[in-house]
């Protein structure tokens, strides 16, 4: 196995890392980021990004992030593919990942921005119409469907929040709940039963998303009566849940109960001296690019001070 020392590692490569990238590289950090398996991140799996500021006509996802990578690599970010496969963190530095199960790198700070994934349900039809209706961000594909009717899945505080969101832009928005219950808290549920246009249909879960190149209705089923129906839709949101990618950090990061990695307030700092986690990987509540971004930048801040003090 080869070993290589390096200031800076970054690893994940969605608006987090690869702002962090920029700030690091444009403070002589010598950065080196790994993309991990989906280069990117996130927004590659997006259409059009409108909210994203600074685009007035909005851009592509996919396009967006290779400008941002663009960007990096204009200040010397050596950005490379491969994925981060085990990490050691040592308190007396330097911390050592392993990538692609071939190359130590030694790092004296590490940033991670390895991102949260959107649980889905695991249909062909929901993963074949990706991208053309089907959607697990209210926030950022909502104001395609403005006048239309759409779906929502789920029944926990997300799921309550994209159908109210959606429901100002929508004609009406059906919320599917599996159980009889929502999981959501009172408020989030209180709001969302008191908008005429959402209807809640109880024990319902999804047989199909309909439609060949477009999302054109869903097959869902009714699990005490077995009924089966059809809700007309062209808009197919999942909102159950994100599952943050941070196995590999089991054991050395602090995370809460759903795996978000713990950062001290007002911080991207982990509770490991020089590892800095930034965007969705620490954010249970925003999950936003710009936000990501934001942290992105407060990470490679923060790493910059650190060496800082290191070399002190
Ligand atoms: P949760 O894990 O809280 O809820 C997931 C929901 O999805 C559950 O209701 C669950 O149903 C449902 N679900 C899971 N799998 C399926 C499936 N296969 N088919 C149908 N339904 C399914 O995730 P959230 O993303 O909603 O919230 C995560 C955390 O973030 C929570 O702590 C939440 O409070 C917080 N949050 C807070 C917000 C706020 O305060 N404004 C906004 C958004 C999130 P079931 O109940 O039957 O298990």
């Amino acid at each position: 196995m080869s070993r290589e020392r390096v200031k800076t590692l970054i690893i994940g490569s969605g608006p987090a890392g690869y702002t962090a990238a920029i700030y690091a590289s444009r403070a002589n950090l010598s950065p080196v980021l790994y993309q991990g398996p989906q280069p990117g991140g996130q927004l590659t799996i997006t259409n059009d990004v409108e909210n994203f500021p600074g685009y007035p006509k909005g851009i592509m996802g996919p396009q967006m992030m290779m400008e941002l990578q663009e960007q990096a690599e204009r200040f010397g970010t050596d950005i490379r593919t491969g994925f981060v496969t085990n990490v050691q963190f040592n308190e007396d530095g330097p911390h050592v990942a392993t990538v692609n199960e071939e190359t130590e790198i030694e790092a004296d700070s590490i940033i991670i921005s390895t991102g949260a994934s959107a649980k889905w349900l695991g249909l062909e039809s929901e993963s074949r119409l990706n991208g053309m209706g089907v959607s697990a961000c209210a926030v950022c594909d909502g104001f395609f469907y403005r006048g239309q009717d759409v779906v929502v899945v789920g029944a926990g505080d997300s799921a309550a929040e994209e159908a109210h969101y959606l429901s100002n832009l929508a004609a009406n928005v059906h919320l599917l709940v599996r159980r009889d219950e929502m999981r959501a808290s009172k408020i989030m549920q209180e709001r969302v039963m008191k908008k005429e246009n959402i209807t809640i249909h109880w024990n319902t879960e999804t047989k199909e998303v309909l439609g060949k190149d477009a999302v054109e209705g869903v097959r869902v089923i009714n699990n005490k009566t077995n009924e089966e129906s059809t809700i007309d839709v062209t808009g197919f949101f999942v909102a159950i849940g994100h599952k943050p990618n941070t196995d590999i950090f089991k054991g050395q990061l602090d995370m809460d109960d759903a795996g978000y990695l713990i950062t001290k307030p007002d911080s991207t700092q982990t509770n490991i001296k020089g590892v800095f986690a930034a965007g969705d990987v620490q954010d249970t509540i925003y999950r936003q690019a710009v936000t990501a971004a934001g942290t992105g930048c407060m990470a490679a801040l923060e790493a910059e001070r650190y060496l800082v003090e290191l070399e002190d």
